[in-house]
């Protein structure tokens, strides 16, 4: 009989109590069953199979996509006296040899080894001359082809089963939506894999989301009020804008860095140690940063940039307090985000799957990002967890926004839309809805709509969110061609016919212009200007095929 896990837990990492469902899933695999387990970062799936790894001989490979990641593990590991090595490309020779040699010799508890390494025919000829006793595939989610961390050699990781049937194989990840869990069942695991899903809702988040105003102004505020002298990463989308943030961060006195995947190697592997070493300092970074990043006092994680996803906002969040400390995710973004995220995901070499799956991705986003009520049940939802909601500390939590019906305010957006041709961006669109004449207007003849203009007691900020959430509907959709033009979605008929109605969310950022309080869109559909619009409708419907519910 070898060490329970009880013992191990105790003796050997210091804990005094499994957590959640560790100690199943521990058990499932040294019984020799298959396993995938979901879990949300810091939910403490290293366990999984490290404590698997210790109760019985042989050794446990770990297949790890990043470096750097096996090599923190495998120094926390050796530091409680276990038996762990690693076998990647950061080896000279003398210690390579001499890592396969304690492999063969049965020395090892854990070996971390990159998957390109493993898949080397010696590498497998070595593995087969030696006892495993588990593989552990860990952020599986590489394996999937539809996710931001695909790296293709996890897909030939389906090798393991064939070559070695005997060994039960872990998979754990992160990332939990129904498609990716799939993937890794059908490539990684086999039916016969149990599937063990821990609660993805991490209740010292606070989460909260805005627009952008003057978006920088906003992060810092943030900063100062929230987290002074505290840990930190800013995702942004693109690497100059990781660097002018952190700079400009830095001229306001905050300690900020930035990482992105253009730097050269070396800088960017001094650029993680700082922050993972030194205590306050703000990264801003591209999503190039993070995955296996464990560093537990992250008091925030602020994206000053839509995310692409609701699974990459989940993942990029998750970064925050790990230690189970209060912490905050905090988020700024626009409705030339959206537009842009829209457009790269068009023009990507993508296949139509793929896009599709991606665009559902990005909705699923946004109708987080314009949801009225508490946070984690719409977070949740997506990765099919029911939350009961008003968690009391999220931003909507603790001060609800409003909603009205903007049934009408979307018929004229739309109809406006319809009316400047279906091939300008949202800023047009708004100028024509509020009667301002720009020499473009003139010169397009959009003055002739400007004159008929029934939003020009509206301000400009109520149209634009009218504009984003009707985007976020997919009632408005971005141009194929990427011209950051909008074209009526395939699903706005039934709402510029009047037959569906759609409440939105008030728009929460303030006007620009102080007199102007107004949040909502006046329609006097009584007046005699409504009236005259109608009959104008009438006449052009007749005159120029414009569809009929088209309202002006
Ligand atoms: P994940 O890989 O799921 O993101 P880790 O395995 O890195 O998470 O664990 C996150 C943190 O939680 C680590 O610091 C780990 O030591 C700690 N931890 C894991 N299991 C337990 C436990 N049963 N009791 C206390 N701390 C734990
Ligand atoms: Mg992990
Ligand atoms: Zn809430």
């Amino acid at each position: 009989m070898g060490p329970t896990p009880e013992d191990l837990l105790r003796q050997v990492f210091g804990y005094s109590e499994f957590r959640g469902r560790q100690r199943e899933i521990i058990g499932h695999v040294a019984e020799g069953g298959h396993a995938l387990v979901l879990m949300p970062t810091g939910g403490g799936k290293s366990l999984c199979y490290q404590i698997p790894a210790l109760m019985s001989a042989g050794t446990t490979i770990v297949v790890s996509p990043l470096i750097a990641l096996m090599r923190d593990q495998v120094e926390a590991l050796t530091h409680n006296g276990v038996a762990a090595a690693v076998l990647n490309s950061s080896l000279d020779a003398e210690t390579r040899r001499q890592t396969e040699q304690d492999l063969l010799d049965g020395r090892l508890d854990l070996l971390y080894v990159a998957p390109e390494r493993l898949l080397r025919q010696s590498t497998l000829g070595l593995l087969a001359r030696s006892r495993i006793n588990l593989f552990a595939i860990d952020e599986a989610h590489c394996v999937s082809q539809w996710g931001h961390d695909f790296r293709p050699e996890y897909l030939k990781l389906g090798v393991l089963a064939e070559r070695f049937p005997q060994v039960p194989r872990i998979a754990l990840t992160a990332t939990a939506d129904e498609r990716t869990r799939g993937e890794i069942i059908d490539r990684l695991l086999g039916e016969q894999a149990k599937v063990f899903v821990a609660s993805f809702d991490r209740p010292n988040i606070r989460y909260s989301v805005g627009l952008k105003r003057n978006a920088r102004q906003q992060l810092l505020s943030f900063i100062r009020r929230k987290h002074p002298g505290q840990s930190g990463i800013v995702y942004c989308f693109s690497r100059r804008k990781t660097e002018e943030t952190a700079a400009w961060l830095a001229q306001q006195g905050i300690d900020a860095i930035a990482y992105h995947a253009g730097m050269e190697s070396g800088d960017r592997q001094c650029a993680q140690d700082r922050f993972i070493n030194e205590d306050g300092l703000v990264i801003c970074a591209t999503i190039a940063f993070g995955m296996g990043i464990d560093k537990p006092d992250v008091r925030f994680v602020a994206h000053l940039d839509l995310p692409k996803s609701i699974e990459s906002y989940y993942q990029e969040t998750g970064r925050a307090g790990r230690d189970g400390l209060p912490a905050d995710a905090w988020m700024v973004y626009s409705l030339s985000d959206v537009v842009r995220i829209r457009q790269l995901l068009e023009q990507s070499s993508a296949g139509d799957d793929q896009k599709k799956l991606e665009r559902e991705r990005l909705e699923a986003l946004l109708a987080y990002c314009e949801h009225a009520r508490c946070r984690r049940p719409a977070l949740l939802g997506y990765f099919g967890e029911a939350h009961p909601g008003d968690c009391g500390y999220c931003d909507n939590c603790q001060e609800p926004p409003e909603t009205w019906d903007a049934t009408e305010a979307a018929r004229m957006a739309l109809s406006c839309v319809y009316r400047t041709g279906q091939r300008f961006g949202a800023g047009h669109v708004v100028d024509v809805l509020t009667g301002k004449t720009t020499e473009r207007i003139e010169q397009l003849g959009h003055d002739r709509l400007s004159t008929w203009a029934i939003g020009r007691e509206t301000d400009r900020n109520t149209w634009h969110s009218v504009m984003r959430q009707l985007l976020a509907a997919g009632h408005l959709v971005p141009d194929p061609e990427g011209h950051g033009g909008l074209r009526l979605g395939p699903d706005c008929r039934d709402l510029l016919r009047g037959e569906t109605t759609i409440e939105m969310r008030r728009d929460a950022v303030p006007s620009s212009r102080k007199s102007s309080t107004k949040k909502t869109v006046d329609i006097d559909t009584e007046s005699p200007l409504w009236q005259a619009l109608r009959q104008w409708r009438l006449e052009t419907a007749r005159s120029e095929e414009v569809p009929p519910y088209v309202i002006f």
